[in-house]
């Protein structure tokens, strides 16, 4: 007992060596509270003091690990000697025997708006219970990790990514534990296990650790074992399908948010061209696709070029402005605000500006309507996308009452918002019927 436990440590909190972490845990804490009840004054600080120093080192898997390999670990028995009985490392989570136990550490991310935190679980794990608690602590950063800005993914796919390729190791503490069972093994007459792990112990970046495995090695092949070949599987390979599961979760999540923004953005811009076109523009899209074929113009037009109408231009006229902010040309139809005839169209091409003048005095309203190609006879288009008209109606009446005659000029901005001045206003929508109107 002694040997395994060469400071007193196990025997403090009343367990064996072979205790599995959660006893320790509750030992140490029924110990805590009876020396609390029991005891008084300096007697019960001195054992509580003991206690809580054996349950620092026993509660830390790597301290646990130094201090249990302590006495044995550069430190060659002769197999042929009766030794004490060493007991190999086993599993912190199911606390069974393990040949080839290792510490692995597997983070957890935790994120809520703008914090975000990373905790590992950490222990020595048997292959499979590694293999589990891996996947938990994924699925936990799958569930739980991605919630904040800005560290929130990019932590939550690296987590996930690392956990699946085996989690963060400590590879000096591995080979010292792969020793340590060498030894055990050997104490324990099983001198086949210690042979195949003294094997891979031999491979150790600490030269103390590679000449005694060799010695080990010599003295078990004197004794005929080296005849058996022993050796042991790897529990530790990497399983495509483990990987795979991870990094599924790893970027499942990322995918559904990247998906989610790319569809959002999609449906905004959408939702932007139907603003930048009066109403009918999205009832007349659709039947555009089926309507017969149109002769389109073939000549190129002019931006400003006049269309139609009946307008006679006189000296001193109105004069109408047009922007066409839009990505499509345009048409620009005035027409008698009683009659409805048309006095003039002209074309606007896309992104220009144009200008009609001689506008003599009336009431009039306009009309608008944005199109891509213009129809055979190059009047109207062979694809109207939308139309609309100027809310109100316009009274031009030239003031003579100065020392020269003063005419108003309309200016509009049509596309996104029609705008006359500084003023906004919403065009009405009108169907391409009506603008079409001659
Ligand atoms: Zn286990």
């Amino acid at each position: 007992m002694k040997d395994m436990d060469p400071q007193g440590l196990y025997e403090a909190l009343g367990v064996q060596p072979s205790a599995t972490a959660k006893e320790i845990k509750s030992a140490f804490w029924r110990l805590a509270q009876q020396t609390h009840q029991d005891m008084s004054g300096a007697k019960s600080a001195s054992k509580f003091h003991e206690v809580s120093k054996a349950y620092d080192v026993l509660n830390d898997f790597v301290r646990r690990a130094e201090y249990d390999g302590l006495q044995y670990q550069k430190a060659v028995p002769e197999p042929e000697l009766q030794y004490e009985v060493i007991n190999p490392i086993s599993c912190s989570r199911c606390g069974s025997v393990t040949p080839q136990p290792r510490y692995v550490a597997f983070s957890r991310v935790y994120s809520f708006l703008f914090w975000t935190t990373c905790s590992p679980s950490e222990g020595i794990f048997c292959a499979s219970c590694a293999r589990r608690e891996g996947l938990k602590s994924s699925f936990i950063t799958m569930l739980a990790g991605w919630w904040a800005a800005p560290w929130g993914i990019p932590y939550s796919v690296v987590s996930i990514v690392r956990n699946g390729f085996g989690g963060k190791r400590d590879r000096k503490l591995d080979e010292e534990m792969l020793w340590h069972n060498a030894v055990a093994f050997l104490t324990r007459g099983n001198f086949l296990l210690s042979y195949a792990l003294a094997v891979p112990s031999k491979r150790a970046r600490d030269k103390g650790i590679v000449e005694c495995a060799a010695i080990l090695i010599e003295r078990l092949e004197e004794k005929g074992i080296g005849r058996y070949r022993p050796h042991l599987k790897d529990p530790w390979r990497l399983s495509v399908g483990t990987v795979s599961t991870h990094l599924f979760m790893a970027f499942s999540v990322p995918g559904i948010i990247v998906a989610f923004f790319v569809a959002d953005s999609m449906s905004r811009r959408a939702s932007f061209e139907s603003y930048s076109l009066p109403q009918t523009a999205l009832l007349e899209r659709a039947p555009s696709v089926v309507t017969p074929y149109v002769p389109n113009c073939t000549i190129p037009v002019q931006n400003g070029k006049i269309l139609g109408g009946r307008l006679w231009t006189s000296e001193v006229g109105h004069e109408l402005e047009i922007y066409n902010g839009s990505k499509v040309d345009a048409i620009i139809k005035l027409r008698d605000a009683v009659s409805g005839v048309l006095v003039s169209a002209f074309f606007v091409a896309r992104g220009q500006t144009a200008q009609l003048s001689g506008i003599p005095d009336g009431q009039y309203k306009v009309q608008y309507a944005f199109g891509t190609q213009l129809a055979l006879g190059c009047q109207g288009f062979a694809d109207t996308i939308g139309a609309g008209e100027m809310p109100s109606a316009k009274f031009l009446v030239t003031d003579i009452s100065g020392t020269q005659p003063a005419t108003t000029k309309l200016v509009y901005r049509i596309a996104k918002t029609p705008a006359t001045g500084d003023r906004e206003i919403s065009p009405l929508t009108i169907s391409p019927e009506e603008f079409s109107r001659p």
